[in-house]
């Protein structure tokens, strides 16, 4: 038998199923037109909001840390890998998001597993919406606190578990994504953070997809629903619309100083390479400069949802770029993405593991650098494939 038959059985698994699929190879920079394993296509799959991730002012910024400081931190932060450039986008993140300080890390994801598990333990409670990301539950489970899961967005099943549990408790900690990213609507947080006022709980928001897109200048959902001071902690990444890599929690200066203790991404793990940093301080000078790009972002996720909901498509309730259009079953969907793919449109198919079976749903991804004929092209693609798999009406 077999040394890796458990490997084979799971692939051979996938591709009976015909959920195997290959990591696409990408040729060029993320831009509205992708080439990928050498062909063009309209990319409507990318986080990359605001066009930062191939900006010349980015490039131009990276570029000149590199020289200065070379490719490495060469070190975890608490070492000696906390760089000047480090040490000045911690501080730029902190007055962007109107908080006390701000603690870096390598992803938004580690970022999520460092901090979860740091700020709780087996006494306890964590209060997790059904539909937080994976680095969340991975997070949770790192903690060994006891988690209780909310129907989404179901404030009163929120209230309900605070009621019964909380008192059992040391700390209670809920924990919301700010945008939910499969389904682009947003945390009912002004009720989330009342709750957390009556029951004495902390309020955790994970606003990867938030940051660079919603609020003033790109402040994040916490700033849309002006609730700036009364949210505990805020995860937000540098890998989506900031453009390049990197996740961060925005807190009260006690906790950073915890973290920096408890952390454990930020003991064993290396730093971001300073040229990221230093393109990050660029990107968030831009944003503050100017809102021409999250007004562009948002005048074409405005005209595409308008235009997808006018054609008969289903996109749920999103309320950001994000616009799931949702099909239901699994094999239609992938069919659609693969009839769009060789159309030259390229919209990822999300399915179960990542959403529940039966719920199934392209994921179109909005930016700020795609132009209007990009949109009206991939608008004809999916009338088209979709009249032909019977997804719309004729
Ligand atoms: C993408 C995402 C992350 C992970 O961020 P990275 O910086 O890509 O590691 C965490 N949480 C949510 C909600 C996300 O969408």
């Amino acid at each position: 038998m077999s040394k890796y038959k458990v490997f084979e059985d799971e692939i051979a698994h996938l591709k009976a199923n015909q959920t195997y699929r290959e990591i696409p190879i990408v040729q060029s920079p993320n831009e509205a037109i992708i080439t990928i394993n050498h062909r063009e296509m309209i990319n409507l799959s990318s986080n990359n909001y605001l066009g930062f991730a191939n900006h010349p002012r980015l490039k131009q910024a990276a570029k000149a840390a590199i020289d200065t400081y070379g490719v490495g931190a060469g070190a975890v932060k608490t070492i000696a890998g906390h760089m000047q450039l480090h040490q000045q986008l911690e501080e730029e993140l902190a007055k962007f998001k109107q908080e006390e300080a701000v603690m870096l890390f390598q992803s938004g994801f580690n970022c999520n597993a460092g901090v979860i598990s740091a700020i709780t333990d087996a006494e306890d409670l964590i209060l997790s919406d059904q539909l937080n990301h994976a680095s969340i539950i991975d997070g949770v489970r790192l903690s060994r606190a006891q988690k209780k899961v909310y129907r989404h967005n179901d404030m009163d099943h929120l209230k309900e578990l605070l009621e019964e549990h909380r008192h059992n408790h040391r700390q209670c900690l809920i924990i919301t994504d700010g945008v939910f990213s499969m389904d682009g609507d947003l945390a009912r947080l002004p009720e989330i953070v009342a709750l957390a006022q009556t029951y004495n709980a902390l309020v955790y928001v994970d606003d990867a997809h938030g940051s660079g897109v919603l609020g003033q200048s790109g402040r994040g959902t916490v700033d849309h629903f002006n609730l700036s001071g009364q949210v505990d902690f805020t995860i937000g990444t540098l890998s989506k619309a900031l453009g390049v890599v990197g996740g961060y929690v925005a807190t009260k200066q006690i906790v950073k100083d915890y973290l920096s203790f408890k952390a454990r991404p930020l003991l064993f793990s290396t730093m971001l390479p300073p040229a990221v940093a230093a393109s990050l301080l660029e990107a968030l000078t831009m944003l503050q400069e100017s809102t021409a790009y999250t007004d562009k972002l948002w005048e074409n996720a405005n005209y595409f949802k308008a235009q997808a909901q006018a054609l008969g498509f289903d996109i749920g309730h999103s309320e950001t770029p994000i616009t799931p259009i949702f099909v239901y079953d699994e094999a239609k969907t992938i069919a659609f993405s693969k009839a769009l793919l060789d159309d030259g449109v390229f919209i990822s198919p999300i399915v179960f593991p990542t959403v529940p079976k039966g719920q199934a749903r392209l994921r179109v991804m909005i930016s700020a650098v795609h132009e209007k004929e990009h949109l009206d092209k991939a608008l004809t693609m999916l009338v088209k494939h979709a009249q032909a798999l019977n997804i719309i009406k004729s």
